[in-house]
């Protein structure tokens, strides 16, 4: 039987499909919610929580990454774990061992009743393959960011359908993009559904997404290769790494300012003055609540960033 398994944050979605269930984001949905939370630090888990409990987001299980990502997420999954549903526990290892990994995917997989499908590995391989394809079409100015933002997100869990979703990657259109600046979003999410076209709007072409771009790493294609695949997801590990990679990014992208997207009561938000220690260009931090359209404060904040950075030399 295929059950819905939501995930509070990065899970390899290839082994939850290959074990034949499908992997819903819980977070995905978050932007588009109008619903208040009853109590909250961070929206994100806050939200999730409340759209679980009330019955409106249709899960059968939850994992929650509770080791390498969030405290908040680990005391709202618990709060759904207390409502009955059946709910596992995910640790990423702070310091990428590759075989504490392979322990905690062993214990995912027996959670979700074992492996039955192997070409699923290969088959969302192949979808990873395409997302990275999409990255370098908006590196390469061919491709609007809004369009491939919404798109990377998404490979967390594939929208839960992921013939459907390569239905979609397959249709995103080719753009030639005109701007003023390069940029790079750092951080979380923004969880204004239409940040990226409000940074469009201001001529700032978005060519790196941090997170989103962590989503498309290439697994393997049994738990040992996923392990040494997934050991390396940046988010969960110590900010040294982060830094190296969100550098290197950086270059190769040649972007020309960093724009930190930080989430009210979000402990990332402490990693700030970090960011601006190591990463050598213009930064603008920018900080979110509750979902809804992007703030007419931080429109005006992004457009003076777009202005300062096109008469910079
Ligand atoms: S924004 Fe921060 S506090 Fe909120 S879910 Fe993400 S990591 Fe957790």
């Amino acid at each position: 039987m295929t059950n819905t398994i939501g995930i509070t944050a990065l899970i390899p979605p290839e082994l939850i499909y290959a074990c034949g269930h499908r992997p819903l984001d819980v977070n995905n949905v978050v932007p588009e919610s109008s619903l208040s939370p009853r109590s909250k630090l961070c929206a994100w888990t806050a939200l999730w929580r409340d759209l679980i409990l009330t019955g409106s987001l249709d899960i059968d299980s939850l994992v929650v990454v509770a080791g390498g990502d969030c405290h908040n997420a680990l005391v709202d999954g618990q709060k759904v774990s207390l409502s009955g549903l059946p709910t596992h526990y995910f640790f990423y290892p702070f310091d990428t061992n590759t075989q504490y990994l392979h322990s905690q995917l062993k214990s995912l997989e027996g959670f979700l009743g074992g492996i039955k499908d192997h070409k699923m590995f290969k088959y969302i391989y192949r979808l990873k393959k395409k997302g990275l394809a999409l990255e370098k079409q908006r590196v390469n100015d061919n491709a609007r960011a809004s369009d491939i933002f919404s798109a990377l997100i998404c490979f967390s869990d594939m929208q839960s359908d992921p013939y459907e979703f390569e239905n979609l990657i397959d249709n995103i259109p080719d753009t030639d993009v005109e701007y003023s600046s390069r940029v790079a979003m750092i951080g979380v999410p923004p969880i204004y559904p239409d940040f990226h076209k409000v940074a469009e709007e201001f001529g700032l072409h978005i060519v790196y997404d941090e997170l989103p771009y962590e989503f498309i790493r290439l697994g393997g294609n049994d738990l040992q290769g996923l392990a040494k695949s997934y050991k390396d997801y940046s988010f969960a590990g110590p900010i040294k790494s982060r830094i190296k990679i969100i550098n290197h990014e950086l270059q190769k992208r040649r972007v020309d300012g960093v724009i930190h997207y930080t989430q009210f009561a979000c402990h990332h938000t402490l990693e700030d003055e970090i960011f601006r220690d190591y990463l050598d260009y213009p930064f603008l931090t920018v900080q979110g609540d509750l979902p809804g359209p992007t703030p007419e404060q931080l429109k005006l904040r992004l457009e003076a960033f777009s202005e300062m950075l096109e008469i910079m030399p």
